[in-house]
Order: structure tokens, then C-alpha cells, then sequence
């Protein structure tokens, strides 16, 4: 197990119990999610679908997949965030299946085998990203579709997702992220396609600080979603 940076998993396993607190440094994750599973829907309907999501946390995208009649499967390498997303699930009474795995294992493990993969908000976290796109891609059947959202590395992303969230609007615990890891839309895009993804559709997430809604926007120099589709 080397594509994993333990100080990040380390902040996660520390803020694991909030998860579902909508108020709490997950408040984010929480307002963003009816807008991206209204963005993968725009492409596939999850309805019956086999879904990956990888690095899934305390499992807010996993829960509203299954929510959505998805047949999940939630990986991630935070036992505290894992322990959290199971527990829900007797709150919720849906039902997703959580892992401890790595991508990269679950995709030498089960290649070929789901419909969708969702990666979100974790491809900044991990010291090589490419090889968690790699894992996304091998891990679909031919048609499948792969979601990612990150951060794009520019200014206004440093501003916005760093000065802006995490010391002036402390929306986030300082040091959430760290600029060096943030990956501009063209490099994902590359990524994708070397592993056999061609990218679909490219929108930006918008965030008004004062209304507090985010939308989707043609702009993606801070937060962005890529959907890519393996070929048939
Ligand atoms: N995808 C979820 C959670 C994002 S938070 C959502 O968007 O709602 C980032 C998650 O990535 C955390 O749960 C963290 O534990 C996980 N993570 C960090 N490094 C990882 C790695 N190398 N492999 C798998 N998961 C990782």
C-alpha cells in the first residue's frame, strides 16, 4: 500500500465522526451532493447500476447513489470514515457496500465490474493521482462511466480554495489542502485518456459566499467535475 499520504488520512480519521454533521467542516460535501448526482444522472441513470466510489469517506455520495437505486460499493483507507459510513447505514436504512481497500487493489481484485465509478474530492489527496485514474478506469466495464471532481491549480484556486475557505470563510480546517496537489483539468484529462477514458464533459462548481449555494458553471478554475466514458 504506497498511493497514500498517512498525514491526510490521519485528518480524516480525526474529523470522522462529523461526517454527517451538516454544520461541520463536512457542511461542503453535504451542500454540494444533490448537485453532482444530479450532474452523473445528466449522464447515466444509477438506477440498477453497479457503482464504485472510491475514496468515499463517510459515504454522503455513496448513500445518495444507493438513494438513487445504485447497487454501491464504497472503498476508502480511513477505518474512522469507513466506521462512520456503516453506522449511518442503520440511520438511513439504505444499503452500500463499505471496504477498507485501496483503488488500486479493488481494481486488480475486481476489473471490469461496475457500470460507474465516482471519484470525488480525493484525487488532491494522494500522492500519485494518476494511478487512482488508472484503478477508476480498469475497474469498468466497457461504457462505463467515470466521475471526478478535484481542484484546479491556479490562483483563484489557491485564493478561493485555500485563503478563501479555509482562513477567511473557515468553511474547512486549516492546511485541507495543499496547493501543490491541486491538478488542472488538462492533466486529469490526459490521465484519463492514457488509461483508456475519453473525457465527456467538463464543468466547474460555483460557490457564492453569499447566498452559501454552489452551482454549476462553465468556469472550473477552482473546483471542477470531469465525466469520462470508457470506450464500448
Ligand atoms: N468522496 C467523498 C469523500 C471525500 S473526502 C465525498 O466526496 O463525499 C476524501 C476522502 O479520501 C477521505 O475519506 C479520505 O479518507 C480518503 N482518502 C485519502 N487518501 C486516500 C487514499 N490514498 N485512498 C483512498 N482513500 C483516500
Amino acid at each position: 500500500m504506497t498511493n497514500v499520504d498517512p498525514l491526510e488520512l490521519a485528518k480524516f480519521d480525526e474529523h470522522a465522526h462529523h461526517w454527517w454533521d451538516p454544520t461541520s467542516e463536512f457542511r461542503p460535501l453535504h451542500e454540494i451532493n444533490p448537485l453532482r448526482l444530479s450532474w452523473i444522472e445528466s449522464h447515466v441513470t444509477l438506477a440498477g447500476k453497479r457503482v464504485l466510489d472510491v475514496g468515499c469517506g463517510g459515504g454522503i455520495l455513496s448513500e445518495g447513489m444507493a438513494q438513487r437505486g445504485a447497487k454501491v460499493t464504497g472503498i476508502d483507507l480511513s477505518a474512522a470514515a469507513l466506521d462512520v459510513a456503516k453506522l449511518h447505514l442503520l440511520e438511513s436504512g439504505l444499503s452500500v457496500d463499505y471496504r477498507l481497500e485501496s483503488a488500486e487493489d479493488h481494481a486488480e481484485a475486481h476489473p471490469g465490474a461496475y457500470e460507474v465509478v465516482t471519484c470525488m474530492e480525493l484525487l488532491e489527496h494522494v500522492p500519485d493521482p494518476e494511478s487512482i485514474v488508472a484503478a477508476c478506469a480498469a475497474t469498468l466495464a466497457p461504457g462505463g462511466w467515470a466521475f471526478f471532481a478535484t481542484i484546479n491549480r491556479t490562483p483563484k484556486a489557491y485564493l478561493h480554495a485555500i485563503l478563501g475557505a479555509e482562513y477567511l470563510l473557515r468553511l474547512l480546517p486549516r492546511g485541507t489542502h495543499d496547493f501543490g496537489k491541486f491538478i488542472r483539468p488538462a492533466e486529469l484529462a490526459r490521465w484519463a485518456r492514457s488509461h483508456g477514458l475519453e473525457p465527456v464533459a467538463l464543468k466547474g462548481l460555483g460557490y457564492n459566499p453569499l447566498t452559501k449555494t454552489y452551482r454549476l458553471i462553465d468556469e472550473t478554475a477552482v473546483n471542477y467535475l470531469l465525466a469520462a466514458r470508457k470506450a464500448t
